[in-house]
């Protein structure tokens, strides 16, 4: 077979055929072929039967009772930029595939690093790439062999140390899921790492303790953006010190993922630590990644169509959705509220009823569960704008949580 010009690779109407799939929802149910196709069925009737597959049995992450996980809808600004940049395929580590690409994420790693007082940085698929970034430019700049971090921290942190080969100190958090400083070891040789936002209450260590250390990574995979809600931003105060910070754009960025950035206090050193020599590369690959996506050009366009004003409002919102959901939990004499929701993340349980059951209960997409000191919470992330908080109020107390099981 001599393909001549083949119109897999071109701009086609099959485009607009998954455009009105996206909004019709109605697409061909047949099955998926158990197998390896012989023959290919051609990309229209692919459009049709993937649609009932990849759009109806995904969560709504936008739809008014979502308010499970830090996992945001994402807006259609993000879409567009997605479809641009996957029709490109550029690749940021060879700059002539992608000479805007490439000043993109300088211009957006430029905006947005002065809000955590950092020097610059890139893009990586997301903070558990971020975290392992910051642990090894650590351990290849100052030499720390120790990284000491709370329970509560991510376990990508954990994940970094076992790769790097740095020993991880674990300690104790206080009864607001903060790192406990009293039991703080010495720290002149050590990596500390703090977190903003923990992953399973919202938590923010105690932040004046940055520069404490001889190296301080903030983990800011979830609240590093309130730096740009003037209203919150506060909250972060000290992160500005820190050596290094992570950042997940696919979090509260509301961007697809794999979008996140990782950055530096001291960028020529970071960037010097990390970079790698190719004899086929113009310039070294810098990080922990190979080729990269042009994530950048996505952020920039959502940070062009909603400037910083349009990202606050939403996270300003988002964080009066988590209060009013704490308030009317606290009205409620069938909840035990785990404490008042810090970045925007509730943690509570029924009384007289596990967590598990009643969040089984709900419906799916409401809540999620985390797991405090061996107890199992109902956990409520408020990542989606468009929640209802009166919905998923009514639905929560509507809600029988009396379990079965525990019924004599
Ligand atoms: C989500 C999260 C991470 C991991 O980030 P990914 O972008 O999922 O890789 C790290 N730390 C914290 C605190 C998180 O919440």
């Amino acid at each position: 077979m001599t393909i001549k010009s083949d119109d897999s690779f071109a701009v086609t109407d099959g485009l607009n055929r998954a455009l009105e799939l996206l909004v019709s929802r109605r697409g061909d149910a047949a099955q998926l072929p158990h197998t390896l196709p012989e023959s290919g069925l051609g990309e229209m009737q692919t459009l049709d039967i993937l649609s009932r597959h990849v759009l109806d049995q995904a969560a709504q992450l936008g739809a008014a009772s979502s308010l499970a996980h830090m996992d945001p809808p994402t807006p259609w600004i993000t879409w567009a930029m997605t479809l641009w940049n996957a029709s490109l395929n550029q690749n940021i580590l060879h700059e002539m595939t992608s000479p805007f690409a490439t000043q993109a994420e300088t211009l957006v790693v430029n905006w947005l690093a002065p809000y955590f007082g950092m020097q610059g940085g890139h893009f990586c698929a997301g903070s558990t790439i971020g975290n392992l970034t910051g642990l090894l430019v650590a351990r290849d700049t100052v030499g720390v062999n120790t990284v000491i971090a709370s329970q509560a921290a991510h376990l990508s942190i954990a994940k970094a140390c076992r790769i790097l080969g740095l020993k991880l100190v674990v300690l104790p958090v206080d009864e607001r899921g903060r790192l406990d400083r009293e039991q703080l070891p010495n720290l002149d040789d050590a990596c500390l790492v703090l977190t903003a936002g923990t992953t399973a209450t919202g938590s923010i260590d105690p932040l004046d303790l940055v520069g404490a250390a001889k190296w301080t990574h903030v983990d800011a995979a979830w609240a590093g953006p309130l730096r740009l809600s003037p209203a919150h931003s506060a909250k972060l105060d000290g992160i500005e010190k820190a050596d290094s910070v992570a950042v997940s754009a696919h979090k509260w960025l509301f961007q697809p993922k794999d979008s996140a950035l990782v950055m530096f206090r001291d960028l020529a050193a970071a960037n010097a630590a990390i970079s790698f020599d190719g004899g086929y590369l113009a310039k070294p690959n810098v990080g922990v990644q190979g080729s990269r996506s042009a994530a950048a050009i996505v952020l920039l366009a959502t940070l062009l169509a909603w400037g910083r004003e349009g990202v606050a409002q939403r996270l300003d919102h988002l964080m009066r959705v988590a209060d009013s959901l704490a308030d009317a939990l606290e009205k409620s004499d069938r909840f035990e509220l785990w404490g008042r929701p810090e970045t925007a993340i509730n943690v509570f349980r029924p009384l007289g009823s596990t967590a598990a059951a009643f969040v089984q209960a709900l419906p799916a997409g409401m809540l999620s569960t985390c797991v405090l000191d061996g107890e199992i919470w109902a956990r409520a992330v408020a990542a989606n704008p468009s929640v209802d908080v009166n919905l998923v109020v009514e639905s929560i107390l509507a809600t029988n949580c009396e379990d079965p099981s525990q019924r004599v």
